[in-house]
């Protein structure tokens, strides 16, 4: 059957893509393989109103892909380039200062508006929640059945879902997320509520003793984005006993010396988004017939790499290399996107475990230069 599929496909004008998904991963794999010639449609579930997440570090690789889209003028209206890495007053270790280089702080709303503006309106459908793929007997993908009842045909699926991917519970059963004791609170402080300049620090307080680190940098509009690491087995996981998030938050307030203490007091708590945090192993593959995974769908990853925007977009541009390869089978093309990536993954998940367990037992170690 998959045969057929890469007959149809030596003209690239047949070949229908649908996209579930349109996050980082899903936008911009529409724009590359738009360009390779395929006929392409995302479909999102939300209507990105309430979309605005909060912000990362967007690191030499993801950067590398935004310059090869043409997009390095809008993405330097959105983002800060980071050129200092400040570590502050750890217990036990001294402070660190280098250089960065090739790193930005950028606001998730702000990168996935550039992104977006790749795709015209008539290619992206929002609203649109998968429901389920249905299969058929010989365990091809031949529709998307959305939430609202409504059917996508396409000769390949590419599911770009993100973390909690159902499309991966489908294809791989086995697979399951595990949760860590490493739980995020994000926040940002706008610019107007305090007068703190940290200029193109990131800036990091590593505690090793209490098993707490907060880390911040400013954006491009001088609102300031933080991240605190809290390690669970010390402080527990925020729930309702705590009372409010807040109350929860401003339990860490005594630890933190300033500016980061002042950065906390300063921001709306209520607004801050609480994450658990989950590992993933890697997966035997990204595919199984016409239906491929990429992004955090393919391979969550532990936010103390700092890679989960910065590989979806190298999967992007990966992906659709391999599948222009038109004289190859659509498997071949798709086990190699699996083969080239799977190199550089597995890095990832390792450095993310190494990181995980130097947080963990941070008090035996020197102090990570995590992001
Ligand atoms: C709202 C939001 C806020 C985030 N905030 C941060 C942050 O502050 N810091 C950080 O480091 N990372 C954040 N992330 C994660 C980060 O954006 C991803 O790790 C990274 O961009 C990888 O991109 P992705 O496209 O694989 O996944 P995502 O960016 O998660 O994109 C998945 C997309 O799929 C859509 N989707 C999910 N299920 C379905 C479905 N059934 N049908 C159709 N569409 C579906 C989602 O709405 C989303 O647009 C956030 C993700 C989201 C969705």
């Amino acid at each position: 059957m998959l045969d057929s599929i890469s007959k149809k496909t030596s003209n690239t004008g047949t070949q229908q893509v649908a996209i579930l998904g349109g996050g980082v991963a899903g936008l911009s794999t529409y724009f590359f393989l738009k360009k390779a010639g395929f006929t392409v449609h995302v479909y999102e579930r939300s209507d990105y109103q309430n979309n605005d997440g909060m912000g990362f570090l967007m690191l030499e690789n993801g950067v590398q892909v935004i310059q090869e889209m043409g997009l390095e003028h809008q993405f330097a209206q959105v983002s800060r380039k980071l050129n200092r890495y400040e570590t502050f007053s750890d217990p036990l270790h001294d402070s660190l200062d280098a250089n960065l280089d090739g790193v930005y702080g950028v606001k998730r709303s702000d990168l996935v508006r550039v992104l977006r503006s790749v795709v015209p309106q008539e290619d992206i459908v929002l609203n649109a929640e998968l429901d389920q793929l249905i299969f058929d007997e010989k365990g091809i993908a031949k529709t998307a059945l959305m939430k609202d009842g409504t059917e996508v045909q396409a000769d390949i699926f590419i599911t770009a879902d993100g973390v909690f991917s159902s499309t991966r519970q489908t294809l791989f059963p086995e697979s399951s997320l595990q949760s860590t004791n490493n739980h995020e609170i994000v926040g940002v402080l706008p610019k107007h509520r305090i007068n703190i300049d940290i200029g193109d620090a990131f800036a990091k307080y590593v505690n090793s003793i209490q098993g707490l680190n907060m880390g911040m940098f400013q954006l491009a509009d001088g609102d300031l984005l933080w991240f605190m690491q809290v390690n669970t087995d010390i402080h527990g996981a925020y729930d309702t006993t705590y009372g409010t998030l807040e109350e929860y938050i401003k339990g860490f307030s005594t630890i933190l010396p300033e500016p980061f203490y002042s950065v906390l007091m300063a921001t709306d708590l209520e607004t801050c988004y609480y994450w658990k945090t989950n590992r993933h192993d890697l997966l035997p593959s990204f595919h199984k017939e016409n239906v491929v995974l990429i992004g955090d769908a393919a391979h969550p990853l532990l936010t103390f790499t700092s890679q989960g925007v910065n590989a979806a977009l190298t999967d992007a541009k990966i992906l659709s290399e391999k599948l222009a390869m038109f004289d190859q089978s659509l498997e071949n093309r798709l086990g190699a996107f699996y083969a080239e990536r799977k190199v550089e993954i597995s890095q990832f998940i390792q450095q993310g475990d190494q990181l995980l367990e130097q947080f963990s037992n941070a008090k035996l170690q020197g102090i990570p230069l995590v992001c």
